[in-house]
């Protein structure tokens, strides 16, 4: 296996796994202009670009974050390096609070496979 694809990318300082990590991280499966964000995993509390990222490198099944923890700063943006909870992800509107970049607003549709949503 490329070592490149076994380590993690530092972006802003922090660590993101994943396959074909950018500097921004996008990823090999989300690699759009604004497929920026990563995300810390309930599970391993590591950064991933996306699902299947986590899927094809974590050696375990992931984990949701339930409502009561969504204060923590799960949410990295790739562009600038913020940090978001995801409650304030949530209600960002697809755009990062700190630097105005747009986030691909289609990660409203898997909201699920990373936060317990409400039924
Ligand atoms: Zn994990
Ligand atoms: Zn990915
Ligand atoms: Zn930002």
């Amino acid at each position: 296996m490329p070592e490149k694809q076994k380590q993690a990318n530092v972006i802003h300082g922090k660590p993101v796994y994943g396959v074909d990590v950018d500097d921004h991280t996008r990823c090999a499966h989300w690699h759009d202009e604004n497929d920026i964000i990563a995300i810390l995993f309930h599970c391993c509390e590591r950064f991933y670009p996306c699902f299947d990222c986590h899927l094809e490198r974590a050696d375990h099944p992931p984990t949701v974050w339930p409502p009561a923890e969504w204060n923590r700063r799960a949410i990295l943006c790739g562009a600038c390096g913020q940090k978001l909870t995801i409650t304030e992800y949530m209600k960002s509107a697809s755009r990062c609070p700190t630097c105005d970049a747009a986030f691909n607003p289609n990660c409203a549709d898997h909201y699920h496979l990373y936060f317990s949503t409400p039924a």
